[in-house]
């Protein structure tokens, strides 16, 4: 059992991102002591103490780690935040006492391009958060193409997010509250009249959106006509302009068809995701997805023909039995059909997914993702594909990030807009959240029911609050 143990600050969730890296999952007492399991006994107090010595005696000044009553590491404290203080000598103690290292080194949080942007080089990444050189490199590229995008996006723009949370069957790793459409329920149909009231009820938002995004789920899970009626009435009543970037998220290559495409160009769809996540058929059937690689060959054939302005895949690193071959291979042919975004994914183990963590840990090493994730980056560069957001889950394995490329003036706004936390978002349907941002800083946040029936039941009073949120 591993026990930690906060003295002289409060800093619980930066200290239990640490844990959680070097770890896995953790649990916080009532006493405020921060749990793992582990086969091995270790006790670990973060200390802050003030140096009643020096001259500003108010000030807590040494931050140490001690674990099993030894000393392993103390800083005096600079100017940095005191959470990314904590984290760092909680990081380096750990690292130092277990021998283990992690690719971003103290930067847990899920967005490792903001930190990026207040250093002057990647040496600073490196010698102040322990960042490996080839991230450290990754995140400084990535802040500044995030940059260039967020400069092409109004700063009192509004991005929306449309949700249908319904798959046509659950992968095995997923961890997002989708229903799974072959249980045999359907409810579909109201849950998108729901969605469409509540878009009707938030027209007055609507006057300067930036990017729309229909995202899911799987909103191609719609029969053809069933999806031209909701898409041709939800594009009517958000009155999108002609630089509206509009996202059709059609994840899976088995729910496309040429109706569906025909539909989402005539309304104006611009950018489709088609994610494929591998292309190898047996991983494929493995993760209980029923399509093939040649499905996806085949709509992603059709797509191009409809010369959407851009087109999206995806790739998991680290899906289940895969070796790193596996990952290099789906790259590789993937690359050859030259997509104008490819998102890299690092697979995101949560409780809430079919298979159990520990049934990915022994399927997949960090080593091996590590070794996918390499060759990605140095592979799609290469190909003319530059990184343009990241971000991170806080259960990766080896805690790993999601990068997404794009060839040059192909990236998404609405990726940018909603991972910057620099816009407002309005997200509509079950389980979204919304954001408001207060001039580029203070951001606040709305949620909405997440199961669908209560969505449907409710969906009027959750336009009511977001209307109330957004203050029309
Ligand atoms: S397609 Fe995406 S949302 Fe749907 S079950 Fe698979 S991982 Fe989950």
């Amino acid at each position: 059992m591993i026990t930690l143990r906060l003295v002289g600050h409060q800093a619980i969730f930066p200290v239990s991102d640490v844990l959680r890296l070097f770890f896995g999952p953790i649990r916080t007492l009532d006493s405020g002591e921060i749990q793992a399991d582990s086969e091995e006994e270790m006790e670990i107090i973060s200390l802050l103490e003030k140096d009643d010595t020096s001259e500003s005696r108010e000030k807590p000044s040494l931050l140490s780690t001690i674990i099993n009553g030894r000393c392993i590491s103390t800083t005096e404290m600079d100017t940095l935040p005191l959470n990314r203080q904590v984290k760092r000598d909680l990081y380096n103690a750990l690292s130092r006492f277990t021998g283990r290292q992690f690719p971003w080194g103290s930067l847990t949080g899920i967005r490792p391009t903001l930190v990026a942007r207040e250093v002057d080089s990647e040496r600073e990444l490196e010698a102040v958060y322990a960042v490996r050189s080839d991230k450290s490199k990754l995140a400084i590229k990535t802040a500044r193409s995030e940059d260039i995008v967020m400069r092409q996006i109004p700063a009192d723009s509004l991005s929306i997010y449309i949700g249908i949370p319904f798959c046509p069957t659950r992968c095995s790793y997923c961890s997002f509250p989708a229903y799974d459409m072959s249980s045999g329920t359907n409810i579909l149909p109201d849950y998108v009249e729901a969605l469409l009231t509540e878009i009707e009820m938030l027209q007055p938002l609507f006057s300067n959106v930036d990017s729309i995004y229909f995202g899911g789920g799987t909103p191609t899970v719609l029969a053809d006509e069933h999806f031209d009626h909701f898409l041709t009435r939800a594009v009517s009543l958000l009155k999108p302009n002609v630089r509206t970037e509009i996202t059709l998220e059609a994840g899976r290559p088995d729910t496309i068809t040429l109706a569906k495409l025909e539909s989402a160009k005539s309304n104006g769809v611009n950018r489709i995701c088609i994610n494929p996540q591998t292309l190898n058929n047996q991983t494929l059937q493995n993760i209980g997805r029923r399509h093939t690689v040649e499905d996806f060959e085949k709509a992603l054939s059709s797509i191009k023909q409809m010369r959407f302005d851009s087109v999206n895949a995806d790739l998991i690193a680290g899906l289940p039995g895969e070796r790193s071959s596996d990952f290099k291979l789906s790259l590789d042919v993937l690359c050859e059909s030259k997509p104008d975004n490819i998102t890299v994914h690092s697979l995101y183990k949560k409780r809430t997914a079919r298979l159990t963590r520990e049934e990915v840990m022994q399927s997949v090493s960090e080593a091996e993702i590590d070794l996918m994730l390499r060759y990605a980056h140095k592979k799609l560069p290469g190909m003319g594909y530059i990184p343009y957001y990241l971000y991170k889950q806080k259960d990766t394995l080896g805690g790993h990030e999601n990068t997404g490329y794009s060839l040059p003036g192909k990236e998404c706004r609405y990726n940018v807009a909603m991972m910057s936390d620099a816009y407002s978002v309005l997200a509509i349907g079950a389980g979204g959240v919304s954001k408001r941002v207060y001039h580029h800083k203070r951001m606040e946040r709305c949620d909405c029911l997440k199961n669908p029936i209560e969505y449907i039941r409710r969906v009027r009073e959750m336009a009511e609050r977001k209307r109330h949120f957004f203050d029309v």
